[in-house]
């Protein structure tokens, strides 16, 4: 059964939990915060569910409470960001302060950040970005148990690696809502797989291998241990090409942040860390904002005038389904599963607060 909640009472009781588990006030606030907003988002993955595994991740000892990002290189519009295992929510916003004041400097950064605990919807970074109608550009891996296989792997090797890319949409009064590319580089999140086992769903073929390496459709084979200790895994998407990416993600937002590739054997660890390489771009800087608005503002009319495809509802934008998502979910409220409001439950017993 689910239960029912408007987004700010779970924000209220998500910043009590948080705070309980050491966070100074106003960050249990913009944790709590921007994980609701996931779940407003339609990223349930990326929501309140991911609050008992941080509340884990503390008591491990592995995220650190009132962290704050460090600059350990900085070269004007080049700058290298140590988010000293901070939550991601305030770290990675940290960063991308920094980032949109090198952007008015100089017209563009690019920007490393090792060492931040999860940093959650990556749109959320891009979001910031294109509300000052700057582009964003995200490229990030994720250091925790190796959920997904190589393209013809038969185990899990490496994390679901986001990628992000956020456009803004027209200039002035011809300003539009805008494009927000931001997915999991396997064929879905991770988070997903754990709230459709929480809810007894199984998932479409090809999303997943078994302990053994054979297709299954049970999300369980990677969110429990499997008869043989070890889990499953999810694929990658798009096959090759998307597998591609996902290596692309874990270079540039492992290797060249500094925060570290996975390439070892899976382990129990509750903390999930995240490496992300950021570039942002002011189009006026380039000289080219009024034709980019234009050129973009016309192949987006261009492609929305193609005819819907048979049962289909017709052509969106990446971000479309997000703002979707937070129109009906702010009126029509947010529905949690039992489970996961269990696990959140015992985690602020966990700290000693009564949910
Ligand atoms: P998804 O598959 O639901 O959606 C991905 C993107 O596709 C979004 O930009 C969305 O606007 C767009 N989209 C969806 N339906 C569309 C349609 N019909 N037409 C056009 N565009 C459409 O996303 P996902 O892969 O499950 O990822 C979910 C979230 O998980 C993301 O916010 C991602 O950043 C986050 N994530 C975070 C981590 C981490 O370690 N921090 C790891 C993996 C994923």
């Amino acid at each position: 059964m689910a239960l029912h909640f408007q987004a700010q009472e779970l924000e209220d009781q998500l910043t009590r939990l948080f705070e309980a588990a050491g966070s100074l006030a106003p960050e249990a606030r913009a944790v709590a915060s921007n994980l609701v907003l996931a779940n407003l988002s339609g990223h349930d993955s990326h929501g309140i569910g991911m609050a008992p595994r941080y509340i884990d991740a503390i008591v491990e000892g592995g995220l650190s409470p009132n962290s704050g990002v460090r600059v350990h290189t900085d070269h004007g519009m080049l700058l290298g960001l140590d988010g000293q295992r901070g939550f991601g929510q305030i770290v990675g916003t940290q960063a991308m302060e920094h980032a949109f004041e090198r952007v008015r400097r100089h017209g563009a950064c690019i920007f490393s950040l090792s060492h931040a605990h999860h940093l959650g919807r990556i749109g959320h970074f891009a979001e910031m970005a294109v509300e000052r109608g700057w582009i964003s550009l995200h490229f990030v891996n994720v250091r925790s148990r190796p959920v997904v296989a190589a393209w013809q792997g038969g185990d899990g090797r490496f994390g679901t690696n986001p990628c992000c890319i956020g456009i803004p949409m027209g200039l002035g009064a011809d300003r539009r809502e805008p494009f927000v590319l931001d997915f999991a580089t396997s064929r879905v999140a991770q988070g997903k797989m754990r709230v459709a086992h929480n809810k007894g769903q199984s998932v479409e073929p090809g999303t997943l291998i078994d302990e053994h390496g054979h297709p299954t459709t049970r999300p369980g084979v990677v969110v429990v241990p499997q008869s043989n200790g070890r889990y499953g895994a999810l694929m990658p998407f798009g096959e090759h090409k998307g597998f591609g990416l996902a290596v692309a993600c874990e270079l540039l937002g492992g290797a060249l942040s500094g925060g570290g590739t996975w390439h070892q054997e899976p382990n129990d660890h509750r903390s999930v860390y995240n490496g992300m390489l950021g570039i942002v771009i002011d189009p006026h800087a380039l000289g080219s904002a009024e034709s980019f608005s234009a050129e973009a503002l016309a192949f987006v009319d261009w492609l929305k005038a193609s005819p819907d495809a048979p049962g289909t509802d017709g052509v969106k934008l990446a971000g479309e389904p997000e703002r979707a998502a937070r129109l009906q979910r702010r009126t029509c409220g947010i529905e949690v599963d039992e489970n996961t409001w269990a696990e959140i439950v015992t985690s602020g017993a966990k700290v000693g607060l009564k949910i």
